[in-house]
């Protein structure tokens, strides 16, 4: 892997001699994988969605839920062939899909393990919504599910929180890429999403205005129908030092967004109430690695 370019951050190193901005080498690298009911229910269902927590991040938000993977690199170097056996197993443990969190930094070898085995289950691209136009091609026809975060429109948020000014530019080109290549969402006849495009967005505390224009660009730039995860269960975490994200979201800034939410008439899941993330946030203690 010469020169990486698999994403936006365009490091240009070769990551067997040197780590770029992931903090990744070669080696497909997790933390667990296992499966996950914390997902929205069109992707946990009752079985579980089969989650593979990929170590190292492109992005590495100030505030990660995940830190340790995003940020400290926490994980177990496997090789290629492991991969594909894990991908069996969670197919064997009955899995509903099969779900890449932030594996961007590895989707050469996360190819390369399909090809040795691919489950009759789809197939689940779980990311920050950064991710380059080439990377997206490579994932044509591969991918059934993008789960992709819309984080921020605003470049100085962007820029503070994950030194990525360009965040908004390129997430945008990217989602309606992903809506393209999934087309409009399709589910079986119990509820569980089998293609689609599916996103997410975080509600920042003190972010209000910004969670609105996330939410006016999927209205007016997406397709129709296309699903919205609105979520409230940030956690101020004692590494993140920016000011003004040390403390959750109120009742009355959910409120504000989810009137815009439901003004806009988009579509798919709402947290009424608060919930701390670490009822989300599964042990990385190498499970099914
Ligand atoms: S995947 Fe990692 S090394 Fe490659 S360009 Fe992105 S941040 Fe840099």
């Amino acid at each position: 892997m010469e020169q990486c370019t698999l994403c936006p951050r365009r490091c240009r190193v070769n990551r067997s001699e040197k780590l770029g901005f992931c903090g990744m080498g070669v080696q497909p690298k997790l933390a667990r994988a296992a499966l996950h009911f914390w997902e929205e229910p069109c992707i946990s269902g009752t079985k579980g969605s089969g989650a593979l927590f990929f170590s190292g991040c492109t992005l590495r938000c100030a505030y990660c839920q995940n830190h340790s993977l995003s940020h400290e690199g926490h994980g177990k170097e496997i090789s290629v062939q492991r991969l594909a056996e894990i991908f069996r197993s969670l197919y064997e443990q009955g899995a509903h899909n099969l779900n890449f969190v932030t594996a961007t930094p590895f989707v050469p070898q996360v190819l390369e393990a399909l090809e040795i085995y691919r489950p009759p289950i789809p197939i689940v691209w779980n990311c920050s919504g950064y991710e380059s136009m080439e990377t997206l091609k490579m994932l044509e026809g591969v991918v059934d599910i993008y789960l992709p975060d819309m984080k921020h429109v605003s470049s100085r948020l962007s820029a503070l929180c994950a030194k990525a000014p360009d965040y908004f530019d390129v997430a945008s080109a990217a989602l309606i890429e992903m809506c393209r290549q999934t087309g409009t969402p399709r589910y079986d006849e119990n509820g569980m999403l089998q293609k689609g495009t599916l996103i997410r967005h975080l509600l920042l505390p003190g972010c209000t205005k910004d969670s609105m224009q996330v939410l006016n660009f999927i209205a007016e730039q997406l397709p129709g129908g296309t699903p919205v995860s609105l979520m409230r269960q940030y956690t101020p975490q004692p590494f993140c030092l920016i000011k003004g994200l040390d403390r959750p979201v109120t009742d009355q800034e959910y409120r504000r967004v989810l009137d815009h939410f439901q003004q806009l008439q988009l579509t798919g899941y709402t947290q009424e109430k608060a919930s701390s993330d670490t009822a989300y946030t599964p042990l990385f203690d190498f499970t099914g690695v």
